[in-house]
């Protein structure tokens, strides 16, 4: 099949044969770090080398695949960006964190995250085959000497085992793709043992920065394991290739369905006509948009932050004026541990006790009727009902709609509500109590009403 994207071959690589050329592990050898190497692609600014010679400033690496996608004579470049870094990653800002998705806290063992009720996030690796300036993880991403632990292997498919709960496993890191393929063949054949785990995801960039590692050998591998769901992650239509299809091919080839994880970032696609033509050529490829994130608040990528309302303005963009299935959903991962929470435009206007009124991506208003009656399913027959699983303490806005709760309260709501109206003060402890449970010492504010 001819595709119609290109494929690109930095000048100073024109001699490189084939075989070395489409070979992952001479492209992972060959990976640019230094000013010197950089160079021979590239004119860099005074900024970037800067930031190049700066000892501790996070790992450079770029494989001669990605660093010949950039256009050397445009500083602007969106390849560029992604990769090369600039003196701006040394500049802190208001709200910037080490670990601003609480990431650390929400591990019951090391490199394993449970935040969700039913699925986990598992680090695997701390390796990439490149590395994007605005990592969100770049506290622990990179780090030559972090390898793949046994030890906290052993510990995270224990916690897994005996949590029942989670019947999702997204491998990340790091890229979990750069791994041995034996070791990585070996946690997922471990994972799938484990009865309750339903489902396996791999979250990887090495479709995209080193499309030659997905191999058939690979890609038959990875099938055994089925379902297993990949995410890559393409920022901008520069990215898409001939390689980055092929691969994409041979992984949906494998029934691997494909999504995408972009991150919207200053001056590489804030802008709806790059978004578009993203999500498009996207899906030319069988990738289904499936997140767009609000750029994280971490330390380095100060520089990468877009407002909010770019975001929604972008999904304005999307919705209703290209495929559905190519609208990526819109997330800020909220700081501090919140999780992804999901941010798009307001579709829907206003409701009455009859009608709710919506309008469309063109601003046409309209309404709905209400049916005036509505005999809702029986949930006292309906065996999901009757068999649903209990989130412990996770029912959230769902459970103030089934009924069973009243409100949720920030801590401490009672006490800092409580100015003594329907509560009082017990003589000698300085608790309040509700009213009915103390022992009826009453204090001036209701003693006063009985006058
Ligand atoms: C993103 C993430 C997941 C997966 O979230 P989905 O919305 O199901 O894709 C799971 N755990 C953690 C900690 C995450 O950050």
């Amino acid at each position: 099949m001819p595709t119609p994207f290109p494929s690109r071959r930095a000048p100073v690589f024109a001699d490189v044969p084939d075989e070395k050329w489409f070979d992952w592990r001479w492209q992972l050898s060959h990976r640019l770090n230094t000013v010197e190497e950089i160079e021979q692609v590239i004119s860099l600014t005074e900024s970037e080398r800067k930031a190049l010679s700066t000892r501790g400033l996070f790992r450079v690496d770029i494989t001669p695949y990605f660093i010949s996608l950039i256009n050397p004579d445009d500083p602007n470049d969106p390849i560029r960006k992604q990769v090369i870094p600039t003196d701006k990653e040394m500049v802190p800002f208001t709200a910037m964190m080490e670990d601003s998705l609480a990431e650390d806290r929400h591990s019951p063992v090391p490199g394993l995250v449970h935040r969700y009720p039913d699925r986990v996030l598992m680090l695997v690796t701390t390796q990439c085959a490149s590395y994007c300036r605005y990592c969100t993880r770049s506290r622990i991403v990179g780090d030559p000497g972090a390898t793949f632990s046994r030890a906290e292997f052993e510990m995270q498919i224990e916690y897994i085992k005996r949590t029942p709960q989670i019947r999702d496993v997204l491998l990340s890191g790091g890229d979990p793709l750069t791994l041995n393929p034996r070791v990585l063949e070996e946690i997922l054949r471990r994972l799938r043992e484990i009865p309750h785990v339903e489902v396996l995801r791999i979250g990887s960039r090495v479709p995209v920065f080193l499309p030659m590692r997905i191999t058939d050998e690979l890609t038959e591998m990875l099938q055994k394991y089925h379902p297993l769901w990949i995410n890559i992650h393409v920022n901008h239509p520069n990215e898409i290739t001939a390689e980055l299809a092929e691969a994409c091919d041979r992984l949906t080839r494998a029934g691997i369905p494909l999504g995408n994880q972009s991150v919207l970032l200053a001056g590489v696609n804030d802008c709806v006509h790059i978004q578009r033509k993203l999500v498009q050529d996207l899906v030319r490829i069988r990738v289904r948009p499936y997140y767009l994130y609000q750029c994280d608040l971490v330390e380095g990528a100060g520089h990468f932050r877009t407002p909010v309302a770019k975001g929604v303005e972008i999904i304005e963009g999307l919705r209703g004026h290209t495929s559905g299935f190519a609208v990526p959903q819109y997330i800020i991962d909220a700081p501090g541990g919140g999780g992804k929470i999901p941010i798009q435009p307001n579709y829907l206007l206003s409701y009455s006790g009859h009608k709710v009124v919506v309008r469309n991506y063109e601003g046409f208003v309209s309404t709905y009727e209400e049916p005036t009656e509505y005999t809702p399913h029986d949930p006292t027959t309906c065996p999901y009902c009757q068999n649903k699983r209990p989130e412990p303490g996770q029912t959230g806005i769902t459970g103030l709609l089934d009924g069973e709760e009243m409100f949720i309260k920030p801590e401490n709501f009672d006490l800092v509500h409580d100015r003594g109206g329907t509560q009082h003060r017990l003589k000698d402890e300085k608790k309040w109590v509700p009213l009915g449970i103390g022992s009826g010492h009453r204090e001036t504010a209701t003693s006063g009403d009985e006058k």
